[in-house]
């Protein structure tokens, strides 16, 4: 990654036009926000483009439109929410570009924000259209991205902005980033990453990628079945992508090459009902799964030795759940192995970043997300990313 400017390379801006990419994709009910996390990862960067005199318009996406107006996808519904987590008057203007927008400029004043439409809105905004790029760009001075999470695609607010104005990143990309590269860019090793979740074909860029970055490779959850199987362990009915073993052979020969340790679980929690505390609950070896049993989750010794290797290790990059975490117990190796990392952070000897929906999610569940060094919400971003793409919000930033 090379380097992008900061907010801290702005200087004043006062009367200064910035359209500010931000992510309010928010989680709705009956046109009413149910919840603000993202409006409040945003809020530092505005407040301070605010403090420092910029006239504030805010570009987001929501929902998918398609490039025509849907009412009920119009972020007018937006306004009131964004306004109580600012503490600010927001003005809502209907358009992206052009002259209603221009005349909502000439209305603000130093320091006001804005929430322009629903960018998804225009046929242009995916299809990444200089026209309308330059349309955009007219009104305003520079260009802030704040939206790590739609980094991943080339839109005309999310790529095309930054190539034709000043760029900078806003604060919580900043801190994405500099979390990311710490996990992954150049990162401090031994390194481990902790991939888990259902299925092996989800995440195979992920894997290939890691291999050949990491000094342990820990596999857990449903996908740990489909190596399990390539190795030639009787998974007995346990969600198994039979087809790619394979591959799984593959990428296990991949990290051999690489040097990267990969762990599988040698012990197992099974049953033989998908249900919570089901009476055929067992723990047993991993080569003693019996026919009529699926693997739900990894079993307690096991995960006290993935414990220790974490010890071992500086960095931590965590993607999926290690069990069926949603139903217990199988919840029990995710919040043990999460816990053991969010100690290992706290006490200074781990860096650990963590990302995807579940995960998050379970990590929540465990209640140590917030003794994690970083944990990303975006979903889609954070998981190319994994895989070692290039994000082109972040290229473009970048220059
Ligand atoms: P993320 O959203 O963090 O990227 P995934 O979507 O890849 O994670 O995986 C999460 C899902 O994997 C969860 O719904 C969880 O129940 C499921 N899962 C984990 N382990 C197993 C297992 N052994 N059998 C079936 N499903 C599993
Ligand atoms: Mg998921």
């Amino acid at each position: 990654m090379s380097a992008f400017k900061t907010l801290d390379d702005l200087g004043d801006a006062t009367g200064k036009v910035a359209l500010v990419r931000v992510d309010l994709n928010l989680p709705m009910q009956d046109g009413v926000v149910t919840d603000e996390t993202r409006i409040r990862a945003s809020a530092p960067t505005v407040l301070e483009l605010s403090e420092k005199g910029a006239k504030v318009l805010l570009l987001a996406h929501f929902g998918r439109p398609k490039g025509e107006r849907v009412s009920t996808q119009s972020l007018s519904m937006v306004v009131g929410a964004v306004e109580r987590v600012l503490g600010k008057e927001v003005m809502f203007v209907p358009e992206i570009a052009g002259e209603v927008v221009a005349q909502a400029v000439g209305i603000l004043r130093p320091g006001d924000i804005a929430i322009l439409e629903n960018t998804r809105f225009w046929k242009g905004e995916e299809k990444n259209d200089p026209a309308l790029v330059k349309a955009i760009a007219a009104n305003g001075d520079f260009y802030v991205n704040d939206a790590f999470s739609a980094a991943h695609r080339a839109h005309a607010t999310t790529e095309g902005l930054a190539r034709v104005l000043p760029a900078y990143a806003g604060r919580s990309m900043q801190a994405e980033l500099e979390a990311l590269d710490k996990a992954l860019g150049k990162p401090v090793k031994p390194v481990a990453a902790v991939v888990g979740g259902a299925k092996v074909s989800s995440k195979l860029d992920v894997l290939k990628h890691l291999v050949a970055q990491v000094d342990h490779l820990i596999i857990g959850g449903g996908m740990a079945n489909t190596f399990l199987a390539a190795k030639g362990v009787n998974v007995g009915k346990s969600l198994c992508e039979h087809e790619l073993t394979g591959t799984a052979n593959e990428i296990l020969e991949t990290a051999d090459k690489a040097g990267c340790t990969v762990h599988l679980p040698y012990e197992v929690v099974v049953a033989k009902e998908f249900a919570a505390n089901p009476p055929s609950l067992r723990t047993c070896n991993v080569h003693e799964v019996a026919a009529d049993e699926m693997i739900l989750d990894v079993g307690p010794s096991a995960v006290e030795a993935l414990g220790d290797v974490l010890k071992t290790c500086r960095t931590l990059v965590w993607n999926g759940p290690m069990g069926a975490f949603e139903t217990p117990p199988f919840d029990a190796a995710t919040v043990a192995l999460a816990k053991t990392a969010a100690a290992l952070t706290v006490e200074g000897s781990l860096t650990s970043v963590a990302g995807g929906g579940d995960t998050v999610a379970a990590l929540n569940h465990a209640g140590v997300a917030q003794d994690f060094t970083y944990i990303s919400t975006a979903g889609g971003a954070f998981l190319e990313w994994m895989e070692g793409k290039e994000l082109p919000g972040i290229s473009a930033l970048c220059g």
